[in-house]
């Protein structure tokens, strides 16, 4: 880590690229599309989106039409999708930019349209049907009277129908079952109305779980970043991971409390070791007295309350030393936390935990 960081995030691009790689492989039939929203789930959406496109992405996916544009922006050329916007959104930016955007409803159609003709350029559109997560999409018995617009609009260029799984990580859930049944009624309604759309329903979970479902396209975001939604026996390789160093070490004497609060004693004498990290940095204080750290090479325990600035670790009676470096989370190879871990400890997802690490504070190095 650089001498003058007191934080950082570091972003492996060759783990991504190996993400990409071997979840093409799953996906042999299938173009795929990298999911890149949320600044690419927390790891730096452009530096992943390149990485991945070298690594055989063909599509990448946002989720605002902003977002899009930043990658179009910063050069990217295969096609970009988003999907959720205000209807207010300034469409005709995006159908300038070669960008496919998402529609679930005639009224969305009927923005897209007239953004298609203030951009003079036909609009590229996937149409999104709700198989059954009651999300974003169009109901199915909204959605003859949809296709059958699309497919008459001379503004716009169908170019696929897609849809999103509601309980792929549970790879026994009839919900699974239910939502490709129904996507297969959308499509062929779409046939129907004269269209050959290109198909797209698979998330991470899906993409591992159910070749069945693959069609034209899969839309990993989570196994991109080498966390497995479905605890398979697939080798992701964890891409973002943690890191800070000491800032100071002191004894302190049996019965001395830490941190504010103080919900946490001393039980002996021992060192404790000051790292300048805390909720600001990402840590969440929900941590404190929860978690542990990687440092000398030992999982310790971080003692007190997680501050906005600061955590304290209990060494006991090793040596540790100012400046000795501090894994916060990583891949866990090395015994060090992983963001399951951290994400198990607090009751939520990992997803949450690596898409919360972008603090302008800390450092991201690729
Ligand atoms: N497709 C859509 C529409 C999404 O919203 C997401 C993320 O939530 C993904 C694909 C990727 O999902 P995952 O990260 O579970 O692979």
């Amino acid at each position: 880590m650089a001498a003058h960081l007191h934080a950082e995030v570091r972003v492996d691009l060759d783990a991504l690229r190996h993400n990409v790689g071997l979840l093409a492989a799953l996906a042999p039939g299938a173009a795929t599309m990298a999911v890149v929203k949320a600044d690419g789930y927390g790891h730096g959406a452009v530096e992943v989106a390149r990485a991945a496109v070298a690594a055989g992405a063909s599509w990448l996916g946002a989720a605002s039409l902003s977002e899009a544009l930043v990658l179009r922006r910063a050069g990217l050329e295969v096609p970009v999708l988003c999907w959720l916007d205000p209807v207010s959104v300034d469409y005709s930016a995006g159908i300038s930019a070669g960008i496919d955007l998402s529609v679930s409803s005639v009224r969305r159609l009927e923005a897209v349209q007239a953004a298609a003709r203030v951009a003079k350029r036909r609009a590229r559109v996937h149409l999104k049907i709700d198989t059954g997560l009651s999300r974003n999409g169009c109901r199915p018995e909204d959605w003859a009277d949809l296709v059958r617009r699309a497919a008459k609009a001379p503004e716009v260029e169908v170019v696929a129908v897609w849809s999103h799984l509601a309980c792929a990580d549970e790879p026994g859930h009839p919900a699974n079952d239910l939502q490709a049944a129904r996507f297969a009624d959308a499509y062929a309604q779409a046939r129907d109305a004269g269209l050959e759309p290109l198909r797209h329903l698979c998330n991470s979970a899906g993409l591992l779980t159910r070749p069945d479902l693959h069609f034209d396209i899969v839309r990993p975001g989570i196994a991109l970043y080498g966390l497995d939604p479905v605890s398979g026996a697939v080798d992701l390789r964890p891409v973002m991971s943690f890191h800070s160093s000491v800032a100071l070490t002191k004894r302190v004497s049996a019965g001395d409390s830490v941190s504010y609060g103080f919900t946490w004693t001393t039980k002996t004498d021992t060192t404790v070791a000051l790292v300048p990290v805390g909720y600001a940095d990402g840590v969440p204080r929900g941590l404190s007295n929860r978690m542990h750290v990687l440092l000398r090479g030992r999982r310790r325990p971080v003692v007190g309350r997680v501050c906005m600035d600061q955590i304290v670790v209990d060494c006991g009676d090793d040596v540790v030393e100012e400046g000795d470096e501090v894994v916060l989370f990583g891949s866990g190879e090395r015994g060090e936390p992983t963001a399951r871990e951290w994400a198990d400890t607090l009751g939520t997802i990992d997803y949450e935990i690596v898409t919360g690490m972008y603090r302008a504070r800390v450092h991201r190095t690729f």
